[in-house]
């Protein structure tokens, strides 16, 4: 088995799933008393909100690279970003590494592929949704059509993101604005939903909404491991 490195903290209300997921995958393959080899290194998430929202990508760019580094200097066979926002600075990662990076939009897009869905709609931060670091992914390495919500539902999503769920708030009434949404967006003809924030499927699941939804933080995990255990 190979040693995961997990960038996290962003925020640790994901982070914690993607450590009981990875170690229950690994159970889950191997049996016994089998847990996942890895190592996760937090970051402090007010310093990155605040980066985030002042627009100040390059000193991103320099705090990911950093965390990636320090984990590959620590063993890590692979790195996994914890986040799906937190990728705008994949590229500054992957070019100070050795190591693998395991993109989550790719992990996502592999899914939605294998599953023979050609639109899909994306729910996330407004970095995510807005920017095309993400949406190229799918559409250039998969052919898969995205769309977004409009203007005033992005805002919503975005801001029940940052004001509740990262902070640990599941609301009612927040599930009750993300399933109205999502149906406005199968109305406009997506056939399933990215859950395109790592804390967005603490809020909801296949059993709220008509369209699959591609829980993004459950397939990363599991593509991550099933890199490490991988034989080769
Ligand atoms: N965890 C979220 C994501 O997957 C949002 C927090 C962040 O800004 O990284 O995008």
């Amino acid at each position: 088995m190979k040693r995961i490195g997990l960038i996290g903290g962003m925020s640790w209300e994901s982070s914690i799933v993607y450590y009981e997921l990875i170690n229950k995958k690994v159970k889950a393959v191997l049996g016994g008393f089998h847990s996942c080899k890895s190592l996760m290194d937090t970051v402090d998430f007010d310093h990155i909100v605040k980066l985030q929202h002042e627009d100040k990508w390059e000193e991103l760019d320099e705090i990911m690279v950093d965390s990636a580094k320090r984990l590959e200097r620590a063993g890590a066979d692979i790195i996994v970003l914890c986040t799906n926002t937190m990728h705008l600075c994949s590229p500054a990662i992957k070019a100070n590494i050795s190591i693998p990076f395991l993109h989550i939009a790719e992990a996502t897009g592999m899914e939605i592929k294998r599953k023979g869905i050609k639109k899909v709609a994306l729910l996330g931060t407004k970095f995510t949704m807005e920017k095309d670091f993400y949406k190229e992914v799918l559409s250039n390495q998969f052919g898969i059509e995205v769309i977004i919500p409009n203007n005033a539902e992005r805002a919503q999503v975005h801001q029940i993101i940052y004001g509740e769920l990262v902070q640990g708030k599941i609301k009612d009434e927040s599930r009750l604005v993300y399933q109205t949404i999502i149906q406005n967006l199968e109305d406009r003809g997506a056939e399933g939903v990215i859950l395109g924030c790592t804390e967005i499927p603490l809020l909801i699941s296949d059993a709220d909404v008509n369209i699959p939804t591609f829980d993004t933080t459950t397939l990363h995990a599991v593509k991550a491991v099933e890199w490490a255990l991988k034989r080769n």
